[in-house]
C-alpha cells in the first residue's frame, strides 16, 4: 500500500473547502475532492491539479446514502484506506435580511435542510468511511464548524457573535456535539476527531463578505488533519486556539 497520505475534503469545489484540498496537497497527502456536481468537481481538480496538487475527483452528495457509498468504494479501490477525513460541505440554511433566523418564525422545513446537511451529512459520511480510517496508521477526522455555535459565547452579552442564526447556529453545536461522542468511542482506538473554526471568510456561503481568506480559513483545519499521535481529540479550535462550547 501507497506510504502517500490519503485525504478526503468533503464541499472541496470551492472555498474553505477547496483551500483544504490545496493546503493538504501542499504538504504531500493525495487529496480527494468531494463534490456533487461534475462540472464544478473536474474544475477544482484540473485547478489542483495544475498547482502540483495529486487530487482526485469524489463524485459525493453528502445528503445521500447511495453517493456515499459509492464515493466509499471509489476510495477503496484507489486507495484501500483513508488517513484523513475532513467533513467540510455545509449550508447555512435561507436566511432573512441581516442574516437573521429568527426562531419565532422559523421554517421547520429549513431546519431539516440545515441538520440533514450539516449533521447528518457528517455521520453519514464519517461511518462510511470508517472502515477505511481504521486501515490507517494514523486516521484524523475534522468537521468543520463555526464559532457560532459556541453556546458559551452565545450566552454572554459582552461578546459579538453575529445576528440569530436558528437553523445555522444550533446545527453546528449538534455537530460538536456529536464530534465529542465520536471522540469518546474512539478513546484508544488513535482515531483522532476534533471540530474546526475557519473565522469569517469571504466565500459563497457569506456572499463574500468577511475579513479572512479562504486559506486563512483552511488553517485551523488543515493543523487538525495533520496532528501528530497523541494530539488532542474531541475538541473544538480556532486559530487562536481552544473555542468553548
Ligand atoms: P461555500 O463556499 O458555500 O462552500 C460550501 C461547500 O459545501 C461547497 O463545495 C458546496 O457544494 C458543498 N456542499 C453543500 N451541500 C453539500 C452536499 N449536500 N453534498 C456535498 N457538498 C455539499 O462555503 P464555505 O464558506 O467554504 O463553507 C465551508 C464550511 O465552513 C461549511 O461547513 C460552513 O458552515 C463552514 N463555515 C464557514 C464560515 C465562513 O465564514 N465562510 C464560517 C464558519 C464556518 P456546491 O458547490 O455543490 O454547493
Amino acid at each position: 500500500m501507497s506510504e502517500t497520505k490519503i485525504a478526503l475534503v468533503t464541499g472541496a469545489n470551492k472555498g474553505i473547502g477547496y483551500a483544504i484540498a490545496n493546503g493538504l496537497g501542499a504538504l504531500g497527502l493525495c487529496v480527494g475532492v468531494g463534490a456533487r456536481d461534475e462540472v464544478r468537481r473536474e474544475t477544482a481538480v484540473e485547478k489542483l491539479r495544475a498547482a502540483g496538487v495529486d487530487a482526485f475527483g469524489v463524485p459525493l452528495d453528502v445528503t445521500d446514502d447511495r453517493s456515499v457509498t459509492a464515493a466509499t468504494e471509489l476510495i477503496e479501490r484507489r486507495a484501500g484506506r483513508l488517513d484523513v477525513l475532513v467533513n467540510n460541505a455545509g449550508v447555512s440554511g435561507e436566511m432573512d435580511p441581516g442574516w437573521l433566523q429568527d426562531p419565532t418564525t422559523l421554517d421547520l422545513e429549513l431546519v431539516r435542510t440545515v441538520v440533514e446537511t450539516n449533521v447528518l451529512g457528517v455521520v453519514r459520511v464519517t461511518n462510511a468511511l470508517l472502515p477505511l480510517l481504521r486501515r490507517s496508521a494514523t486516521p484524523r477526522i475534522v468537521n468543520v464548524s463555526s464559532s457560532v455555535a459556541s453556546l458559551t459565547r452565545q450566552a454572554d452579552p459582552d461578546i459579538e457573535i453575529g445576528p440569530v442564526m436558528a437553523a445555522y447556529a444550533p446545527s453546528k453545536t449538534f455537530l460538536n456535539a456529536v464530534t465529542v461522542q465520536y471522540a469518546r468511542q474512539f478513546a484508544d482506538t488513535g482515531i483522532l476527531i476534533n471540530a474546526a473554526c475557519p473565522g469569517l471568510v469571504a466565500t459563497d456561503f457569506t456572499g463574500f463578505q468577511g475579513p479572512r481568506t479562504p486559506e486563512q480559513g483552511a488553517a485551523t483545519a488543515i493543523r487538525l488533519a495533520t496532528l501528530p499521535d497523541g494530539g488532542p481529540t474531541g475538541s473544538f479550535f480556532e486559530d487562536a486556539g481552544v473555542v468553548p462550547w
